[in-house]
């Protein structure tokens, strides 16, 4: 193994090439390089808080709304996924800006 390692190569699944990761495909063996991305679990994390946070608005807005006010709890309701929408819009919003840094 004479060739020298770093500069951020990777090694191609098929046949063991160091290969730039910019390269589609490996020029050894042409197998396309998709193996060693890793699964981008940001996106999916991100996404899921935002909901989550719609879901505990919400029912933070039931709670509060049937201590209160029984009579208008689904106000309070509304209310609560009015605010976690707005607030998952901002959160997302500011992501969006963040990942475009
Ligand atoms: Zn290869």
């Amino acid at each position: 193994m004479a060739a020298p390692q770093g500069l951020g190569l990777v090694a191609c699944a098929a046949c063991g090439s160091q290969v730039s990761p910019a390269a589609k495909a490996c020029p050894s063996c042409g197998d396309p390089l998709k193996v060693s991305t890793p699964v981008d679990w940001s996106g999916l994390w991100g996404s899921f808080s935002l909901v989550l946070l719609i879901f505990v608005c919400a029912g933070a807005g039931v709670v509060f709304g049937s201590l209160f006010s029984p009579d208008y709890v689904i106000v309070y309701a509304v209310g609560g996924i009015v605010t976690g929408g707005v607030l998952a819009g901002i959160g997302a919003l500011a992501a969006t800006l963040r990942g475009r840094q």
